[in-house]
This record gives structure tokens, sequence and C-alpha cells, in this order.
């Protein structure tokens, strides 16, 4: 048996198999790395007599008697009620739901006991502790006990006897010998027996430690190798000519911000070299991200290339489309609008046509568009572009892998530079009003480059944000009463569209309040309704009508994270707001407080716990969002901090942030192995990890 070996092939797994394969465990390997979440330490065997009430210990004696019966409240439960004896004494133990132990422990066996004695019903006793019969060398009691995260119907006690007979084995160390002795981390075989049964907690200390470093050194390697693949791709270098963008920037109705200044620089320099700019640019919503991305397209226009920005909606391409042409007047080549029901091109001077699709695709494929603006539409397969030079993915989290590659892919020049007939990829700049902490980018994106827009523009008014209980919520209605009275327009966002299913839960629904909010509180007012699972016709019908005034609330589920510039909605009210991570709390308001209206954001929560009043506390207090991130990263964790699967390896980040230390050494020797051997031939074991690793990426 090795590492790889499926345990379909492991005789005593095969009762299990569908467990495992719930908690994801499918070879020999994913089963010897679900590594314990903790240890219950029962390695002291003590004598009856000298039990102490509160602390863990092993019990070794003889089952004097032992009963099972239905409990009288809860019929469906079955308590089975034990005595042990061993010379000095006899103790009760009781187990729930284990009938079955009254013929596995019959009057006589001689059994051990391993828990915690309590003595809150008078006389000591054991609730259900561990136990087991015959042992030589034991699993379950009478040492350090390892824990497992576990699943209904496979329990810790199931996942240690699936694991003992595997430590017998021996294993190859997928971690190179020179690499493991520099940075002193035990082997594989020995790191496994003591991840799992360790003998003192110092031990378990030392193998988790270099399964934390086997972990993040395979993701570095799988990193470095994708940066090495990157920097051998070649792209078409853009000259720099600042001449010619200041020139644009001077007839600006504003000036850019040092932040943008500096952000501008970075990419620019990127896009002079001779491979792709893979580039991810985070600025929180209002930043400028926009003024960035159309600086970039007019540069590469100006060196005769193309440029494709691609938004996640409708509504935000036409924003774009809208925004490039009002900023840049004199721009002198044609900008075009591609999305699924328009089609558009911009002369310059205030001209807009439609023009027919084909012929739209045809000038585009001749490169003679310099800027073409865009949905899901621009990765058709009738879009290719002849001098496709930078993409621009906007929003790039609402965009999959697949997605984004495809529209890397949608370019056709190869062969046109001077240098022959080498392929040249396009230079990459993704957006984000998302705020990924440094600590992250560094670990989680090293393979790209992050730029942040720091500050917002400047005059921009502060929102003013309050936690509202259920008691101010009357008070809160007549406010946002009087503020539409004044002309003025509302978010109200609800954390689900529909009941779940797990049901117990009372968080709102965007349904129910929309209900409740359109007939019964606001029956004068205009309100409408917008959630994910409307067709995309009908989400952009609603926010259209919402950014022209015709509507006073809108009433929606998080889609409007998405950057739709409304100037004259001025309250943003999040309902349920403790169901919110920060980082997303931040980035709704941000919807806010773009026009020249005070703008204000009402957190309503039912909780009074105050630990959740202050980590709502904190999106009132906070100067940016990727300050904001950092803390929620700090309080909750990679996991809950993303959320879902924005990165797909939340486990990783978890480790990448607790350890930092560990994760540049890791980097360290990732490097230097690559530089020894690039392709990892001698290490087919090391090549293997990072095919798996990048099989869960993709599965997540
Ligand atoms: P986001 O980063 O959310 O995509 P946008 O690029 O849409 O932000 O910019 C938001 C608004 O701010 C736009 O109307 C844009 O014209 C304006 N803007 C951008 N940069 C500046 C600046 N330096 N000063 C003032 N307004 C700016
Ligand atoms: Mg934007």
């Amino acid at each position: 048996m090795n590492l790889s070996t499926p345990l379909t092939d492991y005789p005593r797994a095969k009762r299990y198999l569908p467990k495992l394969e719930k908690l994801g465990i499918r070879t020999v390997r994913d089963l010897l790395y679900h590594l314990p979440t903790r240890y219950d330490d029962f390695s002291r065997v003590r004598p009856v007599a000298t039990l102490v009430p509160g602390e863990p210990c092993t019990v070794r004696g003889t089952v004097a008697s032992i009963t099972a019966r239905r409990a009288w409240r809860n019929q469906r439960m079955v308590i089975v009620d034990a005595l042990l004896s061993d010379k000095t004494g006899s103790v009760r133990v009781i187990w729930f739901n284990q009938p079955y132990l009254v013929n596995t422990l019959k009057p006589g066996t001689e059994v051990s006991v391993a828990g915690n004695p309590s003595a809150k019903t008078g006389a000591l006793l054991f609730l259900n502790p561990a136990y087991e019969t015959a042992a030589v060398s034991p699993s379950h009691t009478a040492r350090i006990i390892p824990v497992y995260p576990q699943t209904k119907g496979l329990t810790s006690r199931g996942i240690r006897y699936l694991v003992k007979p595997l430590l017998e084995e021996t294993y190859e160390d997928p971690l190179p010998n020179t690499i493991r002795e520099e940075a002193h981390l035990p082997d594989i075989n020995e790191a496994l027996q003591s991840a799992h049964f360790p003998a003192n907690g110092k031990e378990a200390e030392w193998a988790r430690h270099r399964f934390v470093f086997e972990e993040l050194f395979i993701f570095q390697l799988y990193q470095n190798l994708r940066r090495r693949r990157f920097l051998n791709l070649s792209a078409h270098p853009v000259p720099k000519d600042d001449a010619y963008l200041d020139q644009f920037i001077r007839a600006l109705p504003f000036g850019l911000t040092a932040s943008q200044q500096q952000v501008r620089k970075e990419v620019e320099r990127d896009m002079e070299r001779e491979h792709p700019m893979h580039r991810l640019l985070q600025g929180d919503v209002g930043s400028g991200k926009t003024v960035i991305a159309s600086l970039a397209a007019l540069l590469a226009a100006r060196a005769g290339f193309q440029s494709a920005l691609m938004a996640p909606t409708e509504v935000l391409a036409v924003q774009h489309f809208k925004t490039v042409m009002d900023l840049f007047p004199g721009f002198e080549g044609s900008i075009a609008l591609l999305t699924s029901s328009q089609v558009r091109l911009w002369y310059g001077e205030g001209l807009v046509r439609e023009i027919k699709r084909r012929e739209l695709a045809e000038r585009i494929a001749d490169g003679s568009i310099p800027v073409v603006i865009g949905t899901h539409a621009l990765i058709q397969k009738y879009v290719s572009f002849g001098r496709l030079a930078l993409v621009v993915i906007d929003e790039q989290h609402r965009f999959g892998v697949e997605q984004r590659a495809a529209l890397l892919r949608r370019s056709s020049s190869g062969g046109k530079s001077a240098s022959g007939e080498q392929y040249r990829t396009p230079h990459l700049l993704s957006m984000t009003a998302t705020p990924i902490p440094r600590s992250l980018a560094l670990t989680i994106w090293s393979d790209l480059d992050v730029s942040y827009l720091t500050e917002l523009p400047k005059g921009r008014k502060r929102i003013l944000t309050y936690v509202v209980p259920p008691a101010k919520r009357a008070g809160a209605y007549e406010f946002i009463r009087k503020e539409v009275r004044e002309g003025r327009q509302v978010f109200v966002i609800c954390p689900r569209i529909e009941k779940a299913d797990d049901a117990g839960t009372d968080v709102k629904t965007v349904t129910e309040e929309y209900e409740t909010l359109s007939k019964q509180v606001f029956p004068d007012l205009r309100v409408a309704l917008l959630h994910g699972k409307l067709k995309s016709k009908e989400k952009n019908g609603v926010m259209k009508a919402f950014a022209e005034g015709e509507t006073d609330i809108l009433v929606a589920t998080s889609v409007v994270e998405v950057g739709v510039d409304v100037p004259n909605a001025t309250i943003m009210l999040i309902e349920g707001s403790e169901h919110f991570g920060l980082a997303q709390l931040y980035q709704l308001r941000g919807r806010v407080g773009r026009g020249e209206h005070q703008s204000y954001c009402l957190l309503f929560t039912d909780s009074s716990v105050p630990s959740t009043v202050k980590r709502l506390e904190l999106v009132a207090k906070a100067r940016s969002g990727l300050e904001l991130a950092e803390q929620d990263l700090r309080l909750r964790g990679p996991g809950e901090f993303f959320g879902t699967t924005q990165t797909g390896m939340p486990d990783l980040a978890m480790k990448a942030v607790r350890n930092p230390a560990i994760v540049k050494q890791a980097g360290f020797f990732a490097a230097k192995l690559l530089d020894e051997d690039p392709k990892l031939e001698q290490y087919p074991l090391l090549r293997a990890n990072i095919k798996h690793l990048i099989a869960e990426i993709r599965e997540a």
C-alpha cells in the first residue's frame, strides 16, 4: 500500500466508503492527512479508588454488570448502564444509544474505559467514555487520543480504527530529504505516527508543523511554476507615452489621486514588458478604478493595439462605455459596446450609432477598433481580436476562472510582430472592490501582482453609519420616508432570497421583505424587487428603472454589490447585517455616498450579542475596505471571511495567514528547488501532489 492507493483497495474501509467520500477522503493519503483537530489525554491510568472528578484518565477493570433500557423521557434513546470493577472498587459507566455494547461488553469482560469522570449526580460516573477490550496496543484509551473532524456515521473512533493499521506501513516521503533536514522537519512516517498517536504534546506539535509546511510548500511550488510559465509567455510591449496620456489627464474634470498616479505607473511599467502583465487592482467602490483601466487602454491604442474590457452585467458595461466617452472626449479612436442585446460604436465627438453585430465583429477582427467594452458577449465564438494587447476584467470575482481565460484566448494575434511567429498573450488587468488583505494576497495570489487604490477622491462625504436594534426600526422607517419625500432613493438589502431548507432560522428573505415593505410599510412609495434568481433581462430592467429614478426603494439581495452608480441613492439599509462579512457590508455601503447628498448606512440587527454588535460597529469606524478586511480576517479566519468559494482554498489560506514564517520558508525552498530542477523531474511525488492540489482547487 502507498499513499495514492484508493481506499476501495483497503478492506477495513469498505463499509465506510460513502461516509469517507463525504469528508472528501478517497485515498490512503487523504485519510492519513485527515489530521486530528485536537487530542484527549487519557494516558494516565488510575485505579477506581483514586479517580478525581474532572480529571481525564483511563480505568482498567472487569464489567461487573451491564443492562440496556429505554430512556424515560425520550423513548428513542437507549441507555446502557454498566458497573466496572477493579481491585480497588467500582464505578458506574453510562453510554447513550449504543445498545450493542450489552453484547460486546458482557459481564466478566476485561475493558479499558477512558473519559472524564463526573460527580455531578452524586457518585462518580463516566458518561459516554471511550472504551476498548483486550488492548495490546490501545487506540482509544490509555494514551493521547486523536479527535478528528467527523461526519454523521463516522466518528473519531471509526477514523482511529481506519488509521491505526495504515500507520504500520512505510511511506515514501514527498518532501526531499535535503529540505527536510535543512528545515528540521520529521520524516513522513514519524510525522504520521506523531500526528495521529503522539507520545506527548510536543511531538504532536512538531508533526503538525511538518504538515503545514508540506502543504504550503506544495502550494508555493504550484504558484512558482505558474509564475515561471507566465514569465515565459510573450506579450506585445506597449511603450510608455507620458505626453500623450497627460493631455487626457489634464482635460479630466478632476485631478488623479496620489494612489491613482501610483497605480497608473505600476500598470504602465508592466505593459512595457515583453511578457504579459498579470495584475490585480483592488480599490474600494468609488476609488476610480475605471480611470486606470481606461488610461491603460488609451496607451495600448496609442501603440496601435486593442483593449477589451469585460464587465459582469450589461448595466455596468454600458456605464463604463459612457464613462470612457465622457472622460476622454478627445480620444481619436473608436470605442465599441458589445453585450448580448446592444451593439454600439462611438466615433468620437459625441457620435454614437448602432452597428450590425457582424460588421462590428469584422472590425474587431481586423484590429481597427481599439477599445471594446462589453459583457460575456465578448467571449462568444464570433468575437476575435486581431491586435489584442490588453484585457481588463472588472469585478473579476464575478467571473469564473474559465471565463477569464476565455477572454485572453479571444486574441488571434500571433506572428504580427517583427520578432517572428510567436503568439502574444494579452496583458491582463483584473479589478475588484473585494478587499484582499496583503497577507493573503502574498500567499494565495502570489502568482499575480497586486495594486491598491488606497484613497477615495477628495470631497467624498462620510457615509453616516449606524447599527440599528429592533426598537429603533420604526424610527428608521420614518427617516427613510422623509428622505424619499426629498427625492432620494433607498437600497434595502436582505441576506437571503428564500427561506432556507435548514429552517429554524428567522433570517429575512428578500421576497418576504419586499411584500412587507411594499404592502404594509411603504404602500405609498414605489418599491421594487431584485435578486439573483430573476432572469438577467428582468434584473437589468429593475436596475435600470432604479438608476433612472423610477423607483424609490430597491429591495435586493447582495447582487447590487456589483458596482452600479446611482448617485441619487442615499440610504443603504441592511437587514440581518450580522449575516454578512464585514468586507461585504463595507462594499454594500459603498453603493451610496456617490452623489452630492449626505448618505447613510443602517445596519439592522436583531442580535444583542455584544461581540456581534461590536463587529458591526467596526464597519462604522473603518477608514478603508482593506483595513476592515484585515480585521475581519483576524476575527473570523479566512473560511468565514471568504464565505463560499472565493479562493477555493480557505483552509490553506487559514494556514497561510496563521503561519507567515512558514509561508516564507516554504517559498524560499520552493524557489530553490525549482531553480535546480525546473520541471521537478526528480520528484514524481511532488508532481503528483501538485496535480492533486490543482484538482482540489478546481473542485472548490
Ligand atoms: P470604481 O473604483 O468603483 O470602479 P469608478 O472608476 O467607477 O470607481 O469611479 C467612480 C466615480 O469617481 C466616477 O464617476 C469617476 O469618474 C470618478 N472619479 C474617478 N477618479 C476620480 C478622481 N481622482 N477625482 C474625482 N472623481 C473621480
Ligand atoms: Mg467599478
